[in-house]
């Protein structure tokens, strides 16, 4: 898709901390990160937002949950992770390509928001 930041970095025109890639997922760090471990997950078809994921096939989702325990286990996140998808403006996405925000690597807050 053009013009996705995303899909951007999964076409090598933009760098990335690479973290993991299958046939249908790639991950890799936030360059802001909001915790010591900060990955992001996201499917290589372009799917806008968790509102589009009729767009996606089963196999595809299941890859980045797949995806997501893996590199929570190479990352060593054994004491727990939060898994985030901001969907549209109420949520601040602010990448318009679906994406799992894996945080973990302290103590995270009680809060969701
Ligand atoms: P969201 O706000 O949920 O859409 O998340 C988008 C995330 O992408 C933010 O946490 C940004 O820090 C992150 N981000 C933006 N540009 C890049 C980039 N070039 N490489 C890695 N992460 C990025």
């Amino acid at each position: 898709m053009e013009n996705c930041l995303f899909c951007k970095i999964l076409a090598g025109e933009i760098p990335s901390a690479k973290v993991y890639e299958d046939d249908a997922v790639y991950a890799f760090r936030d360059i802001h990160p909001q915790a010591p471990t900060h990955i992001l997950v996201i499917p290589k078809k372009h799917i806008a937002s968790m509102a589009e994921i009729d767009q996606a096939s089963d196999a595809d989702l299941s890859a980045c949950l797949r995806a997501i325990r893996t590199i929570a286990e190479n990352e060593k996140l054994e004491s727990g992770y939060r898994v985030v998808s901001n969907c549209g403006p109420d949520a601040c996405q602010s990448v318009p390509h679906l994406h799992f925000h894996i945080l973990g690597g302290r103590k995270l807050s009680d809060t969701m928001v």
